[in-house]
């Protein structure tokens, strides 16, 4: 009766536990995960001898011991799951965070671009052109390259990436 329900609790545990790369977490988590694997082996030798114990009572006390190891248990795992979801959950804020410097960094350097001619320059050195396609549509500053003159009928500019030609 206790087995199954037993062996999903080491199942759990010991899935959670495989989420956790060491290096990255803390000290109290690593114990919780030593703690837990101890737990496992003590459940698991004192189930073996549970086995062996022929007089009821005893057997019955011995049961008693087990079953409070098992909540011990299930106390630890708890924790280590609660530790694990708010782990993931703060890797998403970090996610989100650096995501939205990025965004303003962006929006800064965009600040720092000016219109001439159809074309994006830097306002602070004029350094440029930079295609205004890439960037309006992409948020990417992209050099463009100056046509030779044999064929500058069709254009005086070309974007390599997007591939517009600017007059
Ligand atoms: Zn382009």
């Amino acid at each position: 009766m206790g087995k199954p329900h037993w062996s999903n609790l080491e199942k759990e545990f010991l899935y959670y536990a495989s989420l956790i790369r060491e290096k990255e977490q803390s000290i109290e988590l690593i114990q919780m995960i030593a703690a837990g694997k101890i737990a496992i082996d003590r459940i698991k030798i004192l189930r073996e001898y549970a086995e062996e114990i022929a007089d009821r009572k005893k057997r019955s006390e011995f049961m008693k011991i087990l079953a409070d190891l098992n909540l011990e248990f299930a106390e630890i795992k708890d924790k280590l799951i609660k530790q694990v979801e708010e782990n993931s959950s703060l890797q998403k804020r970090i996610i989100d965070f650096k995501e939205r410097k990025e965004n303003q960094e962006l929006k800064k350097s965009a600040s720092q671009l000016i219109l001439k001619d159809g074309l994006y320059y830097k306002a602070d050195n004029n350094d440029g052109p930079f295609c205004t396609y890439c960037y309006d549509n992409n948020q990417k500053i992209i050099r463009i390259r100056t046509l030779p003159p044999t064929v500058q009928e069709f254009g005086k500019h070309e974007c390599l990436v997007c591939r517009t030609v600017y007059h």
